[in-house]
């Protein structure tokens, strides 16, 4: 019998109403002889609520007992579908993280999955239940909740598919799969029908929320086959898949953007041999990543270094830096929070020029002045003022005719 995970996100289980269509939705499916296993989010905005209700208790809240908060917004959405179930006249139970044991690392607030027992799913399965596992959340060898990070019910979705060996993961969501990019910011925005593995990593990690990036890498690796598709809607959504099954390889499939960094300068640094490492291991022993660095050469004996940070360790990294600019005689620091992060994403780039060139030009067009570039093997990304964010968007979704389904390109 085939086996298939769904998760539900929050807008999905917004409301009781909402939690008893998607438990009917549920059972459709699995009346054409499926096991079921669901994994549901909190309610749309329950985790904010309960991020903000932690901060009046303490300003930097204690982040075992976060994780024990953030737990409960899961608990309470499994629960409600479960009885949604029984009401309707079938089985099912909820399982915590740690009921089911889906033993994690003790990092509070962003622990990484290392194990799931597999043992009381298949059992429930097997006496013809819905399992509804909360999703986001796990359990440490020593008994203590932990939660994922943000967007971590897609991780564990697709990481229960893979212990499970389930036949597919079905995401669903407010949107009807994966787009071209952000739909609610760009009208032309195209649903995509098929995206590789890679290209996604790469649109979740630059900035596409639809999908969390570990439940990507996690895909991967155990070569799940992801379908990402609207809750509230009967469509075919977007397939995530290995590279092999995709006929079609766009030159630029997506673009995306992130308002989540902000960008720090440091002037006038002596251009000698270990001064980057000393202005950058203070920031990476306080846990901080860095995104996007380049390093300009003046006239003489002086460099700037300018590098992007999230802007939740913006004041944190400004701090730090401005003893490390004492140490070595830095001129000085400056930092911008309002900036954002454009860029373009396709696998046909490796094969073919002038995608870069393309970017620059529309952004030129637009008045819109670039502040730094990085590219890789299937990406360009630009550093521009936040308040272009929408035009930058638009304007390359419609320079590279996103909204238009395409011939293959030549590999
Ligand atoms: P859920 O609560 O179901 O997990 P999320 O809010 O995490 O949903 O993700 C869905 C949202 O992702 C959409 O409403 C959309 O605004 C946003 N999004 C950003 N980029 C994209 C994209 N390229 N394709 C689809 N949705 C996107
Ligand atoms: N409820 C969690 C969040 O809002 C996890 C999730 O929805 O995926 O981040
Ligand atoms: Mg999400």
């Amino acid at each position: 019998m085939a086996l298939i995970v769904q998760k539900f996100g929050g807008t999905s289980v917004g409301s009781t109403e909402k939690i008893k269509n998607v438990a009917k939705r549920v059972l459709r499916s699995q009346q054409q002889g499926r096991q079921m296993v669901v994994v549901l989010s909190a309610m749309s905005g329950q985790t904010d609520k309960l991020i903000s209700m932690a901060a009046e208790m303490q300003p930097l809240p204690d982040l075992r007992e976060m994780d024990m908060l953030l737990a409960t917004g899961e608990q309470v959405t499994v629960a409600l579908f479960a009885m949604a179930v029984k009401a309707a006249g079938s089985d099912a139970v909820s399982l915590l993280g740690d009921q089911v044991r889906i033993l994690t690392e003790a990092r509070h607030t962003k622990a990484r999955i290392r194990e799931i027992d597999t043992e009381l799913i298949r059992k429930h399965l097997d006496a013809g239940k819905v399992v509804v596992v909360a999703g986001f959340q796990g359990v440490t060898e020593d008994g203590d909740i932990t939660t994922l990070g943000r967007g971590g019910s897609d991780t564990t979705a697709v990481a229960l598919a893979a212990a499970l060996k389930a036949d597919s993961c079905e995401i669903y969501t407010d949107v009807e799969g994966v787009y071209t990019t952000d739909p609610n910011i760009c009208a032309q925005a195209r649903k995509i029908d098929m995206i590789t593995y890679d290209e996604m990593l790469e649109l979740a990690s630059l900035g596409a929320k639809v999908l969390e990036i570990r439940s990507v890498g996690l895909a991967k690796r155990y070569s799940v086959p992801l379908h990402v598709r609207s809750t509230f809607s009967e469509n075919e959504g977007t397939w995530v898949v290995e590279e092999d099954r995709i006929m079609e390889s766009m030159l630029v499939s997506g673009i995306t953007y992130s308002r989540k960094e902000a960008r720090i300068t440091i002037k006038g640094v002596p251009d000698q041999p270990g001064v980057a490492s000393k202005i950058f291991q203070p920031i990476s022993n306080a846990g901080i990543m860095v995104d996007m660095i380049i390093q300009n050469t003046r006239e003489g004996q002086l460099t700037d270094i300018t590098f992007t940070v999230l802007r939740a360790d913006y004041l944190r990294t400004m701090d730090i830096l401005k003893q490390t600019a004492a140490v070595v005689g830095a001129e000085s620091v400056t930092g911008d929070e309002s900036i954002a992060k454009i860029s373009i994403v396709g696998v046909g780039m490796r094969n073919h020029s002038g995608i870069a060139s393309t970017m620059f030009q529309v952004m030129a067009n637009e008045g819109i002045n670039i502040m730094m570039i990085a590219t890789s093997e299937i990406k360009v990304s630009c550093i521009i003022a936040e308040k272009y964010t929408e035009l930058a968007v638009r304007s390359l979704h419609a320079a590279f005719a996103l909204d238009k389904t395409k011939p293959p390109v030549e590999e």
